[in-house]
């Protein structure tokens, strides 16, 4: 992804500020991360999206997910570009605009699977990087806090009961989903595992992380605990 091409160059020089939102999927940081962004007039950068476009790309390419090397050449000729949306962000995979083909079971899974590469990740440090090098961005991931922004001025780490995170996932099905609750929790267990045991940048909170549960909360209410936490660093760093 080349910065100078990318969409994301006109930010508000009076907001250079970065939010690290962490934690694993399901805590509800997609909606803490718009509403925060809309709220602050920050970009919202979800750093997610880019390993699931990766992965498309992989599974494209028929490339065993398990190997780093085929995987480190094919990054090599790839180019992701995130355009930040009101909802979402426009996932442009070599051009292609592939936003509505990353939510799938087989993508997911395969984005869980790329990321354990060494290579791939600092690949995607990089390019999160330069994406939030001149700030005024709220960025969601698992290593947003802890590797790509270290020194960003306000870090919350997002968590909840795997069930709770489980339920919120199969809700957003939509009526009669095709798979029952338990397997969407044991899906979502398996990538936690391989996010929190992976050897690169397993996903932890950093030591100065904010940390918000939200498994008893509605997600309008971790929003608002969200604002809040942001709120007050911003008034005593900014
Ligand atoms: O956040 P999302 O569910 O879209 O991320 C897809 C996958 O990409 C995750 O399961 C995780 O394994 C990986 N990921 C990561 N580091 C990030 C963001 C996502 O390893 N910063």
């Amino acid at each position: 992804m080349n910065l100078e091409e990318s969409p994301l160059a006109p930010l508000d020089p009076a907001r250079p500020i970065i939010v690290a939102i962490d934690g694993p999927a399901g805590a509800g940081k997609s909606t803490v991360a718009r509403h925060l962004a809309r709220h602050f007039g920050l970009l919202n950068l979800e750093s997610g999206a880019m390993y699931r476009a990766f992965a498309l790309k992989a599974l494209r390419a028929g490339l065993p997910l398990g190997e780093s090397a085929p995987l480190e050449s094919l990054a090599a000729e790839t180019d992701i570009c995130l355009e930040c949306g009101d909802q979402e962000n426009r996932v442009l995979l070599d051009g292609e605009d592939v936003t509505g083909l990353l939510r799938n079971q087989t993508v997911t899974d395969a984005a869980s699977k790329v990321s354990v590469h060494p290579p791939i990740r600092a690949w995607m440090v990089r390019l999160q990087q330069q994406l939030g090098a001149r700030g005024g961005v709220v960025m969601e991931g698992r290593d947003i806090g802890t590797v790509v922004f270290p020194h960003a001025h306000v870090k919350i780490f997002l968590d909840a009961a795997p069930e709770t995170r489980g339920m919120r996932r199969y809700d957003q099905l939509g009526p009669q989903p095709a798979v029952q609750p338990e397997e969407v929790i044991r899906d979502l267990r398996a990538r936690d595992e391989r996010d929190r045991n992976r050897a690169d940048s397993p996903l932890k909170p950093a030591e100065d992380a904010i940390l918000l549960d939200s498994t008893s909360l509605t997600l309008e209410e971790a929003v608002l605990a969200a604002e809040a936490i942001v709120a007050s660093r911003l008034s005593t760093t900014v």
